[in-house]
């Protein structure tokens, strides 16, 4: 079994014994599993120019009146001093960094200033989006809009949309991409002059066209593993902490960060050498298949850099719901929230019919079981 060191992190060997489908197990023929992934390769690809290059970020703020009747303000008095050229500087500093980093260099959002909305005593995100839509440059790719006012639970801190995949890179008024954040991680009596950017992160990755992962029944986000769940998680565990998770390896890939020659499906006997997932290069994710809209994708997950909350390094194992060609879910399934319980040398656990067994020195197999769970 291969087993080799770069970057002074363990690269993980894999070896894939899958053995195709058996009498009793549900998994389609093994072209139909490559079938599957291959959909959502192709869907994914013609809007690939969102995550690649240079996108200009226009940044708005919607004043929130006195007195708003809009139910996700909830009647809460807080109102901030904010205008969309600090924004614009702020992002820049800390927010492109984030995605010129995690992208290796492949995208970086560029952030400049736009234009400030007056909402109207019943108007809330919605209103604000759509006014800061309509009034945005031409130059313009994506909208991030700030309000001034925060957000009132149960209502989202924010929302994102990947809008309209055009078959090149266009100007906002055409794709409608834009993210929306409340007020309250720019309030300098609590966070001074360095808030918190993950909740933006996060909205900006929906204008990358990426979904959650890791969101309870309740609609809780509890992963700590991506940037797309729960996207405070570093700063639960150090409080110094700024920016989002780390990017799971199927968001890389279908911002087309790996390329699919980097990516091993198990349709058969396939040996291949797993690279951590956030790497420059190598074999960075496994896809087991499942079922006709279900796969496994597999991966190695370093603690470090923008995952240096996670306790250890390990195997991460998500189930990837898929409609239509696009992933519409992303499920974590090791132990329980925050999923950090990742694999390690010397586990074996089961996930919808494939055993996944890490072995000493960082080896992992994995096998199709005669009793899918
Ligand atoms: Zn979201």
């Amino acid at each position: 079994m291969p087993h080799i060191v770069a970057r002074g992190a363990v690269v993980l060997a894999m070896l894939v014994a899958a053995t195709g489908c058996s009498g009793s197990d549900s998994r389609p023929a093994p072209s139909a599993a490559r079938v599957l992934f291959d959909e959502v390769l192709a869907k994914s690809s013609p809007g690939q120019w969102r995550s690649t290059g240079t996108d200009v970020v226009e940044v708005w703020v919607c004043h929130v009146p006195t007195g708003s009747t809009a139910k996700e303000y909830g009647g809460l008095p807080l109102r901030l001093a904010l205008a969309p050229s600090p924004l614009a500087g702020l992002f820049q500093q800390q927010v492109s960094r984030y995605f010129d980093r995690v992208s290796h260099g492949a995208y970086t959002p560029s952030f400049v200033a736009g234009g400030e909305v007056s909402l109207a005593l019943s108007d809330g995100s919605k209103e604000c989006v759509e006014s800061a839509l309509a009034q945005a440059s031409a130059t313009a790719h994506v909208v991030l809009a700030v309000a001034d006012a925060e957000q009132a639970p149960p209502a989202p801190g924010g929302v994102g949309s990947g809008g309209t995949v055009t078959p090149v890179r266009t100007a906002v008024a055409s794709t409608r991409r834009y993210a929306y954040v409340g007020g309250a991680d720019f309030d300098r009596a609590t966070w001074g002059d360095n808030p918190p950017m993950d909740l933006v992160e996060h909205e900006l990755g929906h204008t990358l066209g990426w979904v959650h992962s890791g969101v309870s029944s309740a609609g809780d986000y509890l992963s700590a593993l991506d940037v797309m769940s729960n996207s405070a998680a570093p700063r639960d565990v150090n409080p110094d902490r700024r920016d989002a998770p780390d990017v799971l390896a199927l968001h890389r890939v279908l911002a087309g960060w790996i390329p699919a020659a980097d990516v091993v499906v198990a349709d058969g006997a396939v040996t291949a050498t797993l690279a951590p997932g956030n790497g420059v290069d190598g074999m960075r994710l496994l896809v087991l298949p499942v079922d006709a809209a279900h796969f496994l994708t597999v991966e190695f997950v370093p603690n470090d850099g923008y995952n240096d909350h996670l306790p250890r390094a390990g195997v991460a194992v998500h189930r990837v719901s898929v409609a239509d060609g696009a992933v519409v879910d992303i499920e974590p399934l090791m132990g329980d929230a925050p999923f950090t319980a990742l694999l390690q040398p010397g586990d074996a656990q089961v996930f919808d019919g494939w055993t996944v067994q890490v072995g000493p020195g960082g080896q992992v197999t994995a096998t199709a079981t005669a009793t899918p769970t």
